[in-house]
C-alpha cells in the first residue's frame, strides 16, 4: 500500500476524554458519599492515612476509570474534591 505523505489538518479526535480527580485531604470528613455515588468505582477511602482532624480522607483508586460525570464533586459536603478535564498540550504529571 502506497503511503502517503499528507498531513491531516486537525488532530484525530481522543477516542474518550480523560479526567484529573483531585482530592482536599485536609478538608475531606471521610464521609464516604462520594464513594456511594461515583458510577465506576474511583474513589476509597484510605484507612493508611489520617488527615490533621484525624479522619481518613478519600484517595483515587482508579483514575483511568472516571468517566467525569462530576457526581463526587456535586455530592461533596466540604468541597473537597474536583474534577477537571485534561485538555491536549496540558502537563497533568
Ligand atoms: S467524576 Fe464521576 S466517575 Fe469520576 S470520580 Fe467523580 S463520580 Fe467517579
Ligand atoms: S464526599 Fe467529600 S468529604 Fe466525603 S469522603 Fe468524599 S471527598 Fe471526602
Amino acid at each position: 500500500m502506497l503511503q502517503s505523505s499528507r498531513k491531516p489538518i486537525l488532530e484525530a479526535p481522543r477516542a474518550h476524554p480523560e479526567f484529573i480527580v483531585t482530592i482536599l485531604s485536609e478538608q475531606c470528613d471521610g464521609c464516604e458519599l462520594c464513594l456511594e455515588f461515583c458510577p465506576r468505582d474511583v474513589l476509597e477511602i484510605d484507612l493508611d492515612t489520617f488527615n490533621s482532624r484525624m479522619l481518613h480522607p478519600a484517595v483515587v483508586v482508579k483514575p483511568d476509570d472516571c468517566v467525569g460525570c462530576q457526581q463526587c464533586e456535586r455530592i461533596c459536603p466540604s468541597v473537597s474534591i474536583f474534577v477537571t478535564e485534561i485538555q491536549e498540550g496540558m502537563n497533568h504529571e
